[in-house]
């Protein structure tokens, strides 16, 4: 049950940042969450990938390329010594005047974060989970674009707080148009007349990485899988609904603003998907 923070390159049991860090003071920042299996990273390259086309997207120069990265996490996942662990990359702008001009940042802080993973317990795979639609709306993309994975996340902070008070455990959110989008911290896919749908990239949604790998997966296995925009009320019709991320894989959902998805359990394409997903976790790493 070890974490290990690494602070540009030097690796700490604590640490504490200058509240002068424009990522503190502005949600000014980038970041990525990886998985691992047998402690080593998962889909690795995907995630530095999306990390650097984040940062190009604020005009945040990271100044380390890709091969300091695999050094630095190689170097404290050992240091934390986890059976499997959750690590969190954070680029913030770094330091500077406390007001919300960026250019008095001259040097970004990279920080790693190694914790002991906290899984889903099974009993989330086989009951399902509760979401709610929620009236707080997804940014549109020509605000902050969903899919730049800054750590600003309050607009789903407030989505998430929507949700529970609605007794639910998670919150879908629509675009400002009315069309479904994705949940607070993962991707959304429904289930109609077995074919599996998911909101496009042009509702304004992040590009998940998980996501990505269930519709190619979904696609080489011979389901209908069509990418689309679809009003919210759609989801009221579907036969199954599940939740994709990093952490969460397939996540199915039984009950949508407290009425059962279909049956209510977890359906079949869920979790043919979800295995589909672990056997190829456990092939890829
Ligand atoms: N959508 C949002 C808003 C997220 O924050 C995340 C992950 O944190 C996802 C989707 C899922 O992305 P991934 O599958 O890359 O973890």
């Amino acid at each position: 049950m070890t974490t290990k923070i690494n602070f540009n390159g030097e690796i700490f049991d604590e640490l504490s940042i200058s509240v002068m860090d424009h990522g503190f003071l502005f949600g000014d920042s980038v970041y990525e969450v990886v998985s691992t299996l047998n402690n080593q990273p998962c889909f690795l390259d995907k995630h530095l990938d999306r990390l650097n086309n984040s940062a190009q997207a604020i005009s945040l120069k990271i100044p380390r390329d890709r091969g300091w990265f695999r050094e630095q996490l190689k170097s404290t996942l050992v240091s934390a010594g986890n059976e499997e662990s959750y690590i969190r990359i954070i680029v913030t702008r770094g330091i500077g005047e406390i007001n919300i001009d960026p250019s008095s940042c001259a040097n970004p802080n990279i920080i790693l974060i190694v914790m002991d993973v906290t899984k889903y317990s099974e009993s989330f795979y086989e009951k399902g989970i509760q979401v709610a639609l929620v009236s707080i709306k997804r940014n549109p993309l020509d605000s902050l674009n969903p899919n730049i994975k800054t750590g600003n996340y309050l607009n789903n902070v407030l989505a998430k707080m929507e949700a529970e008070k609605l007794g639910a455990q998670d919150a879908i959110m629509v675009n400002p148009w009315g069309y479904l989008t994705e949940g607070t911290t993962s991707n959304l896919f429904f289930v109609c007349e077995g074919h599996i749908l998911t909101p496009s990239m042009e509702c304004g949604i992040l590009s998940g990485i998980t996501r990505e790998i269930i519709i190619q997966l979904a696609k080489e296995n011979g389901f209908h899988i069509e990418e689309g925009k679809w009003p919210g009320a759609e989801l009221l019709k579907a036969d199954e609904i599940f939740l994709t991320g990093t952490i969460k894989k397939v996540m199915p959902v039984s009950h949508l603003d407290g009425r059962p998805v279909g049956t209510g359990k977890p359906g079949p394409i869920t979790l043919n998907l979800l295995r589909l997903y672990d056997d190829l976790l456990t092939k890829k790493v």
